[in-house]
């Protein structure tokens, strides 16, 4: 019989997303006439912007031409697009990444789940806590994390570093020292950031100890306050220290055209390795390139036109996200998040669990959100709600919340 990969066995089921359409499909037959809201939702709903489809046009018709026709794509990503990176996301910020330091590719989930291959199985990892599941699940699967203990939602070689109310969603450095630190800045799920300050803490120590930060910025377009660091390379030292993951999904639509983009710094060496080097040899052996007409997207992305456009959509979900947040603050709700992010993280009331709210709003507002536990141990009692949705709909499922007085 084939020998498998048993770690694979030790993951809980993708318990999360599953549980809440299971309960709100249930309910939705229970109650056929229900007008549901969801707020539960992370992807993206406007379409994507005029700028940008004009681009897509012009590629697709140039692939019907011999002259202009494009096969595979180099595998690193097409050098209009690394240097439109380079100049207007990295330039901007008066961060040096040279072209040959952005790795393009076809989604942040692909580039966050297999960035983990470059390291040891030995390795150990520290993730904030509560976080994005994929960097936990890809560590997983490739025999780093050790044995799930079901009742604490924890694995034994991970280090859990809890973001909550009581610190500010700022976490400790770990007493333990990891070899991979993993931080999602805004962070999915709670809406929260770190100031300049507080990231600069983080690359000192990674430096000091010769561990790796993942910095996760996904959702950067969504950052409104000065102290808060656009990308990690903004900070003095990050360049010997740090990976950073970009994508195009949350901040002009990508999330079904699918692009993103890795920045590996030369200067990452680990003894005689070069994790740019061994990153480049992955990449090209692994992957065949993101999609011509989907670069092109992307680039159109980064011109005049498309960062007006598309940044009219991030302040479309962004309005999203202050409405639920301030409502909810005027209703005595707690509640973290929203100002950098589309995401709104939420105290559940007293004495409830994140699932037990999740049925309460359900029932007597018809209003879906995410239970926070689902994200890691430190999520228990609280809520995620996102400004992804329409703005009526956020408005009406504010509205019915904040005046419905048995929700605790
Ligand atoms: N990183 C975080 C923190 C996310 O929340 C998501 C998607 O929700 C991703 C990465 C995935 O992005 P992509 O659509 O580029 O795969």
């Amino acid at each position: 019989m084939a020998k498998i990969n048993e770690n694979f066995l030790k993951l809980p089921g993708s318990y999360l997303f599953s549980e809440c359409a299971q309960r709100t499909a249930a309910y939705s037959e229970k109650h056929p006439d229900a007008d549901i809201i969801r707020l539960g939702i992370g992807d993206v709903t406007l379409p994507i912007v005029p700028s940008v489809i004009q681009a897509l046009q012009t590629a697709v018709q140039e692939q019907a031409d011999a002259e202009t026709f494009r096969g595979y794509a180099p595998d690193l990503g097409y050098a209009f697009l690394r240097e439109a990176v380079a100049g207007k996301v990295y330039g901007v910020l008066g961060c040096r990444i040279a072209p040959d330091e952005i790795f393009v590719s076809d989604g942040s989930k692909s580039d966050c789940g297999n960035i983990q291959e470059l390291f040891s199985e030995e390795a150990k990892i520290a993730v904030c806590d509560p976080v994005y599941p994929v960097y936990v699940d890809s560590n997983v699967m490739s025999g780093r994390c050790g044995t799930y203990d079901e009742k604490e939602g924890r694995w034994s070689r991970v280090i859990y570093m809890p973001c909550t109310a009581e610190n500010h969603f700022s976490p400790e450095l770990p007493k333990e020292v990891p070899d991979l630190i993993y931080l999602c800045v805004p962070n999915n799920p709670t809406g929260t950031t770190l100031t300049r300050q507080q990231l600069k803490k983080w690359v000192d120590y990674a430096n000091e100890h010769e561990a790796v930060i993942l910095y996760d910025a996904a959702y950067e377009a969504y950052i409104t306050e000065e102290e808060v660091p656009h990308s990690i390379y903004e900070i003095e030292g990050a360049k010997t220290c740090a990976i950073e993951f970009r994508s195009f999904s949350k901040n002009a639509g990508f999330t079904g055209l699918r692009l993103s983009y890795t920045v590996v710094p030369k200067e990452m060496k680990y003894g005689k390795a070069s994790l740019h080097d061994m990153w480049a040899r992955r990449h090209g052996t692994k992957f065949n390139g993101a999609p011509y007409i989907i670069q092109r997207a992307g680039e159109a992305v980064l011109t005049k036109e498309g960062q007006k456009e598309t940044m009219e959509q991030v302040m479309y979900y962004r309005r999203n996200a202050l409405l639920i947040r301030d409502g909810l603050l005027s209703a005595g709700y707690r509640t973290f998040g929203g100002v950098n992010s589309p995401y709104v993280w939420l105290k559940v009331p007293e004495k409830m669990t994140s699932w037990e709210f999740f049925d309460r709003l359900l029932d007597r507002v018809q209003v879906v959100g995410t239970p926070g536990s689902g994200f890691g141990p430190s999520g228990a009692g609280y809520f995620r709600l996102t400004g992804f949705g329409s703005y009526e709909r956020t408005k009406e499922a504010i509205e019915r919340i904040t005046k419905t007085s048995d929700l605790c």
